[in-house]
């Protein structure tokens, strides 16, 4: 049936849906006519239910936006007074992070080098549900104390040098570490505690064990070559990036594993259990937009908890990128690489709105913030604006983009990807195995399993031009460079 949600389409690629009662601020919709024709009923009644929620003051769906856990996958969420776990999403801070090596593209024509790599790779940061890093060499060690250390402090001098993990690669991310609800590290060691006593997360030396690693689902790692556009600004931009034209970089996507998911989903059943105490309605009737107002304790548990996630997912990427580089060093002795930058698309951040305070949650959605803002003063980006790391499928690439004066209408935000258009199952009914691969064999990128994963493949995602040029017609951001898949890690 039909929600009968209609979207006013005033730009190329801009939209609003306003709210019932023309109660307040629309709901801006990202997305030229293909994409706007893409979000299908649950979407649209997913973004206005969110609009609708207590102490939600904006809402914007991107052109990746598909129907998701409560809120759409692919949309931004700010609140001065409420803090939505959903919105956030059960793996706590799914990131994109990017490495540039000095390797000329040149070096990874040959299959038997690109094989030689993924054997490396994989040897060092296994995929697949549950799995773990256990065997990593160079006497790396997952004590409970730096497990502890990890989900506390982040990327911290320490947690780095005791990973092997380039300590200078901290300014590099988006947040290198998360405090706890009180600005301090202190109350997330008092919550950590309380959660291992009461074994809210059951053996936390397994969990500490998955750092590293990559986990199931889309989560991947992906080869590139780097194209950078042939623009002068392009090129100004992409040397402050660290890219290099024609030379082998690699994306790697995942998040905050077992530990996160399992803090995720203890918050979700903690305030159901609390909306039910106090006998308030879940917002539209969906459990999924349970909410917490900031200052109560419920809201104090549920931002330390999002911040000990954030923490692991953030030592995660980093741990991979530097599990990576060694891979391709052990494969091409020699090798050299700098992350780029790491940067998430699952998080709730305390930002500045419209001159408000206010808490952005980003579910499937990614900072976008330019050169000259206040918020990137003394990072390496200051001038640029920050890196905006795009993924959008192996055949059709990735992208990396800077952020336009555009993205003030979007609360600094992009889309997370191409998002997909297909449910999984959808994509294992209709899409041809056969023909799947053989388009991977033809243009020469090479895949870790024997099969590629059906319910992933491009077809099963938005078309990824469209999304883009969405997102430049709607002024938010620019392409730097372009990534050519030469090889996926995937499940
Ligand atoms: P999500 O975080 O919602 O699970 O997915 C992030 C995005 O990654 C998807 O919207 C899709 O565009 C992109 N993506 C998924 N799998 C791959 C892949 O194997 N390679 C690349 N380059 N992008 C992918
Ligand atoms: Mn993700
Ligand atoms: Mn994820």
């Amino acid at each position: 049936k039909s929600s009968g949600i209609k979207i006013h389409q005033t730009d190329e690629a801009i939209g609003f849906i306003p709210l019932p009662d023309n109660s307040g601020k629309p709901i801006t919709v990202i997305g030229n006519d293909a994409i706007r024709n893409s979000f299908d009923d649950t979407c649209l009644q997913q973004i206005v239910n969110s609009r609708m929620s207590p102490g939600v003051t904006e809402v914007i769906l991107n052109p990746d936006g598909h129907a998701g856990y409560g809120a759409p996958i692919g949309c931004v969420m700010v609140s001065p007074t409420h803090i939505y776990p959903g919105p956030v999403g059960v793996d706590i801070k799914c990131s994109m992070s990017l490495l540039q090596t000095d390797i000329p593209e040149e070096a990874v024509a040959d299959k038997s080098v690109r094989r030689a790599l993924i054997d490396a790779i994989t040897e060092r940061t296994p995929t697949g549900a549950g799995r773990g890093t256990r065997s990593v060499k160079k006497g790396r060690k997952f004590t409970k104390e730096l497990g502890i250390q990890v989900v506390t402090e982040g990327a911290s001098p320490a947690v780095c040098e005791a990973l092997g993990i380039p300590v200078e690669w901290a300014e590099r991310c988006e947040d290198s570490a998360h405090l706890g609800h009180d600005g301090t590290a202190e109350s997330l060691r008092k919550r950590l505690d309380f959660i291992l006593e009461t074994k809210r997360v059951k053996n936390f030396g397994d969990k500490i064990g998955q750092l590293g690693s990559y986990g199931g689902g889309n989560h991947f790692g992906e080869c590139e070559i780097t194209r950078i556009l042939d623009l002068p600004s392009a090129k100004e931009t992409a040397e402050v990036f660290g890219l290099k034209d024609g030379h082998v970089s690699f994306l790697s996507h995942c998040g905050s594993r077992g530990f996160g998911n399992i803090l995720a989903c203890a918050q979700f059943k903690d305030l159901e259990t609390m909306f039910n105490k106090w006998g308030i309605p879940y917002p539209a009737g969906d459990k999924k937009l349970v909410y917490a107002p900031l200052g109560t304790p419920e809201a104090n548990a549920y931002l330390d908890d999002m911040a000990l996630g954030a923490n692991f997912a953030t030592v995660n990427h980093l741990l991979i990128n530097a599990l990576v580089l060694e891979a391709f060093q052990e494969v091409l002795p020699g090798t050299t690489g700098k992350l780029v930058y790491f940067i998430s698309h699952n998080i709730a951040r305390e930002e500045i709105v419209e001159g408000r305070k206010a808490w952005v949650h980003r579910k499937g959605a990614t900072r976008a913030v330019p050169g000259g803002h206040f918020s990137l003063a003394g990072t390496p980006f200051a001038e640029t604006g920050h890196p905006i790391l795009l993924p959008g499928n192996p055949r059709d690439g990735s992208v990396v983009m800077v952020a336009q004066g555009g993205a003030e209408r979007t609360a600094w935000s992009v889309n997370h990807g191409a998002g997909r258009q297909m449910g999984r199952k959808h994509a294992a009914q209709t899409l041809d195995q056969a023909a799947v691969d053989a388009e991977f064999d033809s243009a020469d990128i090479l895949y870790n399993s024997r099969k590629y994963p059906i319910d992933e493949s491009p077809d099963a995602y938005k078309n990824f031009a469209d999304v883009l040029n969405s997102v430049e017609a709607a002024g938010l951001a620019k392409t730097v460079a372009k990534l050519e898949a030469r090889f996926v890690i995937k499940d």
